[in-house]
């Protein structure tokens, strides 16, 4: 046996899996593309072949899983927005079958982050916070007074699908106005594209090259998502007096273009000083944080609100 505990990652463009040490450290990785096509079990050889790549999975006694959302970590299934294939995918048992039986957790993907970045990142030493990822959509996961809040079915902090412009435009989630329907790199670049921004390969990457080359179109798009973040954050902190907000993801990357947007945002939402108190920060762990935080998450069961 080993004190490693085997992490995995669901995500709609890779699927990760990893030994992870006591301390959060990351020992090895393996790494598929997630099939874009296929049905369930397509998908799943994807993930086995990470397994069969890493390697000393016999000897993990523990065993956790991050996934896209939504999940039901009650029942132990996964049914991912950008996997198809997988509806009601019964991941947990799967899982534990092929590693005779041992215990498996799972959880959000961004409740893993938000974990991660609490434990081992930037969340260290606050009470109470949201970790975010701002990348093709938006997601979040919080952390109330020193333990994780993932909810009945692990998708609590879901700041993306917080309502921030009531007549605002539908959100694949079926409501309208949410964050991510602004906020997200895929909604940024789709509303730069539609103000006129000429680009020959429309990119999160591109929309920043070009704001910080000045173009107008480019530098509102990045104005108008962090106004919509700042929005969604006053609102998380009022209703749970966050101490911090830790932000990543692939449009946190730009933090020199969204951060002074979501400050301007704030000026205008975060009313009540409690609310203007909590600090914005940048994540710390990159695309490590959710491997570290579902390791952690599996080895210490009751760091989860609710588990005792
Ligand atoms: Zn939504």
């Amino acid at each position: 046996m080993t004190d490693d505990v085997l992490a995995i990652d669901v995500g709609g463009t890779k699927l990760a899996a990893a030994l992870v040490g006591p301390g959060g450290e990351v020992r090895r990785t393996a790494m598929r593309p997630t099939p874009q096509g296929g049905d369930a079990d397509t998908v799943w050889a994807a993930l086995t072949a990470a397994l069969t790549e890493l390697g000393a999975t016999e000897d993990v006694a523990t065993a956790g899983i991050g996934s896209a959302g939504p999940v039901d970590a009650a029942a132990g299934t996964v049914s991912p927005v950008n996997i198809p294939a997988w509806r009601d995918f019964p991941i947990v048992e799967r899982l534990a079958g092929r590693l005779s039986g041992i215990p498996v957790t799972l959880c959000g993907d961004a409740v893993a982050v938000a974990a991660g970045e609490y434990l081992y990142g930037a969340g260290r030493g606050a009470r109470s916070l949201i970790g975010m990822v701002v990348s093709t959509g938006v997601g979040g996961g919080l952390v109330l007074d020193g333990r994780v809040y993932a909810g009945a079915t692990g998708n609590a902090g879901h700041i993306g699908h917080t309502v921030v412009d009531l007549n605002g435009e539908p959100c694949r989630c079926g409501s309208r106005g949410c964050v991510e329907t602004i906020a997200s790199g895929t909604a940024m670049v789709r509303w730069a594209l539609d103000q006129g921004w000429v680009c020959d390969a429309p990119s999160g990457a591109a929309l920043a090259a070009d704001a910080r080359a000045g173009a107008t179109v480019a530098i509102a798009a990045y104005e108008r998502a962090g106004n919509a973040l700042a929005a969604g954050i006053s609102s998380a902190v009022a209703l749970c007096e966050l101490d911090r907000v830790v932000i990543g993801g692939g449009v946190a990357r730009s933090w020199d273009l969204l951060m002074p947007a979501v400050a301007k945002g704030l000026g205008v939402y975060a009313g009540l000083e409690f609310v203007r108190r909590a600090e914005i920060v940048p994540a710390a762990l990159g695309d490590s944080a959710g491997l570290v935080g579902t390791a952690a998450l599996a080895r210490s069961p009751e760091l989860l609100a609710g588990t005792v």
